[in-house]
Formats: structure tokens, sequence, C-alpha cells
């Protein structure tokens, strides 16, 4: 597999063209942004355990026929994708009341909840990712209909998988992102599930084990993270 050139930068990742044109790498960087890009800074050794994790984790999804863009991990860092036509929606799944849910309801971090809640939001970084309902994603063309019916019913199946994944390994699945994507016809789970896209709680200590540790300045950002990658991998 030749890597080839660079498609596109992102926060958090670059992609590079393959000699295969439906297959591409991912890199992953240790850069960590927060507040729609506003707070900066990296995170030592972050590309190296998301890309490890998220690898971990897209291969006990696809072995339960959750369909992803996951092909191999290539090295500590890259990782072989299906090419995907990103959906321009962000599907939030959440289990316990935390960060914006918190602030909008005006209710306490940790608070559970009765249902499992999910939420979608326009993936736009010069408008900050604003939420946005069915009407909006069908009225602006986003995603068509069987699309996001099937992003949806994924992202509960993913939740139903991954809640005792973590719980299994002492972690309390707080809440998750996920992006979806179109490759040859089908709708394939893409992006990374990493510490950067999760709450991930201590179920003990409820101690954060994830981007929030960032986010709010909490200290040992890589000890948790080097931690939740060694409890996924176990
Ligand atoms: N999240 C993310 N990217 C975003 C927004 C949210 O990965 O652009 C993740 C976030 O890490 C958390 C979950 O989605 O695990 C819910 O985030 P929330 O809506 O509470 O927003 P936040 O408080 O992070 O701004």
């Amino acid at each position: 597999m030749e890597k080839g050139e660079r498609l596109y930068e992102g926060k958090a990742k670059i992609i590079y063209s393959t000699d295969d044109p439906d297959l591409v790498v991912l890199y992953f960087k240790d850069e960590a942004t927060a507040f729609d890009g506003k707070k900066k800074g990296i995170i030592e050794s972050k590309g190296v355990v998301n890309n490890r994790m998220s690898s971990r984790i897209f291969e006990y999804l696809e072995e339960r026929g959750v369909r992803t863009h996951f092909v191999k991990m290539l090295s500590e860092r890259e990782m072989l994708v299906r090419r995907l036509e990103i959906i321009p929606v962000e599907v939030i799944v959440r289990n316990v009341v935390a960060g914006s849910l918190a602030k909008r309801m005006g209710v306490e971090e940790g608070t559970p909840l009765k249902e499992t809640v999910l939420e979608l939001y326009y993936k736009s970084d010069p408008l900050g990712d604003p939420m946005i309902n069915e009407y909006h994603i069908k009225a602006f063309g986003l995603a068509e209909e069987d699309e996001l019916r099937v992003m949806k019913e994924t992202a509960l199946r993913v939740n139903d998988l991954l809640k005792p994944f973590f719980d299994e390994r002492g972690i309390i699945l707080v809440d998750f992102k996920l992006e979806f994507g179109r490759h040859r016809g089908d709708i394939l789970l893409g992006d990374e599930i990493t510490p950067d896209g999760c709450r991930l709680w201590d179920r003990e200590t409820k101690e954060k084990m994830d981007k929030d540790r960032f986010r709010r300045d909490l200290g040992r950002v890589e000890e948790a993270y080097r931690d939740v990658l060694e409890k996924v991998l176990s």
C-alpha cells in the first residue's frame, strides 16, 4: 500500500491518498483543540493512543455487524480506511448528562438519563456545529431520509455494544460523537472513537478520562488517555 499525497488536514488527523482510489490513510496527530478551535494544545502521544484505540473499537464493532470505514492499522499513527464522502451531520449519543446538555437543560453533570438521548448537529467549523433536527437535515439536503435512519440505528447499536464494552473495563460511557459517510452506495461509520469524542468516566471514582481534562485544564491528560487505551486493549 503506497501512501500518496496529502488530501486534507483536519484538527486532529491528516488524510493521505493511496494507490487504491477506494482507500485512504488516516494519520493521527497529537494536536488537540477545544471550544471551536479557540483552545489549542498538544496531548503527547494522543495520536498513537487514538489510532490504537479506534482500531480496536472498530474491530470490535465490525465483528458484531457494524459497518465501518476501518480496514486495518498500518503503523503507530496510521490507519487504512475506506474513502468516505462525509455526511455533514454529527450524531451524539448520551447516557448520562454532561457538557452542553447539562448547560442547556440546567441539570447537574452526572445525572443519569431515563432514556438514551440522540442529538444531531450540523458539522460546520465556521458556525460552531449548531444543533439541528431531522427537518433541517431534509430541508437542506444534508442526508436522505434512509441515510439518516441508518445513521440513527447504527448510533444506537454502537451505544448498545460499547456501553457493556466499557463497563466491563470499569468505565462509564457518558456520551460520544459519531460521524458517517457514503461509500459505494453504503453508509459507513467513519472518523474515530477515542477520548477526543467520547466522555469516559472511571466507574468507581467518576474521574474524567477524556478530552474534558484538556478542555477544563484538569491535568493528567496524557495519563488519562494512556489509561483508557490500556483498559480498552485489556
Ligand atoms: N463532541 C465532539 N465534537 C464536537 C462536539 C462534541 O467530539 O464537535 C463530543 C464530546 O467530546 C462529548 C459529546 O460529543 O463526548 C457531547 O458533547 P457536548 O454536546 O456535551 O459538547 P461539549 O460540551 O463537548 O461542547
